[in-house]
């Protein structure tokens, strides 16, 4: 596994967006609810991660978002999708567009076949290609169909297919795990993060990377105790805590600051109808 993050596992400042990358630790398929959250957690540990999503987020369809924690007045859906890209941009995530369309093993690692680059030039734009990766995480509600030549476990209810997995997110393939609503959780985003977060953990210590608590803390909260500071957890100091502070403030009021510009998305069935829903 490559050190890309931070030791520290904090933020960084580089372009987040890698139309270029061939190789990853972390291929992450689906940059939804939850593939954005497990790829924040296994960027922050050091895992080179890449996310590849083909389109957006169901969650785009919904009209107002008021069951997520901490946002007591709710939150625009496309505006909480913003902020989940951002953070993990600013994680050390990489994000390409495209849709994945096979994933076959190759020795060690897995060979990801994607369709469509949005960075490249409209002719090269359905061009098949590939990435290699050491583990994959399918977080593609509701696509689970480039799965099928490894021989991952899935389990079809009516139209739907969802991936079978064990309590921490790994499907009967090594290296394979998927997370969110894919693998049949409660279709809630809380939850679909929150299982994006322990699926991407799973990675984390599936790995070789030692021991990972994401914690920030005061400074002294470790080391005046006599106790190194564990892997993953970091110490700042009140000038460094108020800096973080304030930049969190001034980047929340800017964000809720305006309308999202987006339009309400709809179901796709009524979009195009004479009501026109999409534009809306
Ligand atoms: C109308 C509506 C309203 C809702 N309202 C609420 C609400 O009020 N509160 C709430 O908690 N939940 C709500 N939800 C549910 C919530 O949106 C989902 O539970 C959540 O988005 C699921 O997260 P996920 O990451 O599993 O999937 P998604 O967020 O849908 O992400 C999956 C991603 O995978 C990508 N993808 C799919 N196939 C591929 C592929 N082959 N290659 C690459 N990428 C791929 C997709 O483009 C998408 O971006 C609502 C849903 C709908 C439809």
């Amino acid at each position: 596994m490559s050190d890309h993050a931070t030791d520290s596992g904090s933020a960084q400042d580089d372009a987040p967006t890698d139309g270029d990358a061939t190789t990853a630790d972390v291929l992450v398929v689906g940059g939804g609810v939850a593939g954005l959250t497990a790829a924040t957690f296994t960027a922050r540990a050091g895992l080179d991660t890449l996310v590849v999503d083909a389109a957006e987020s169901i969650l785009a369809r919904n009209a107002h978002l008021e069951n997520v924690p901490g946002f007591p007045g709710g939150v625009d859906s496309r505006l909480f999708l913003d902020l989940l890209r951002e953070q993990a941009d600013e994680n050390g995530v990489r994000r390409q567009t495209g849709r994945v369309s096979d994933v076959t093993r190759d020795g060690e690692t897995f060979a990801v076949t994607v369709v469509g680059d949005a960075s490249a030039p409209d002719a090269e734009a359905d061009v098949d290609r590939r990435i290699d990766a050491e583990v994959v995480v399918a977080a593609s509600w509701a696509d689970a169909s480039y799965l099928d030549g490894l021989g991952v476990e899935t389990r079809r209810a009516g139209s739907k297919q969802y991936v079978v997995v064990d309590d921490l997110g790994r499907t009967n393939v090594d290296g394979v795990y998927a997370a969110g609503r894919l693998t049949e959780t409660y279709h809630q985003a809380v939850v679909v993060a929150g299982h994006g977060a322990e699926v991407g953990l799973t990675v984390v210590h599936d790995s070789e990377t030692p021991y990972y608590n994401d914690w920030v803390t005061p400074e002294g909260y470790f080391t005046d105790r006599g106790r190194e500071v564990p892997p993953g957890c970091e110490e700042i100091d009140a000038e460094e805590r108020e800096r973080r502070a304030a930049a969190s403030r001034e980047r929340m009021r800017a964000a809720f600051a305006d309308p999202h510009p987006e339009p309400q998305r709809t179901h796709p069935s009524l979009v195009d109808d004479e009501l026109g829903r999409l534009d809306e």
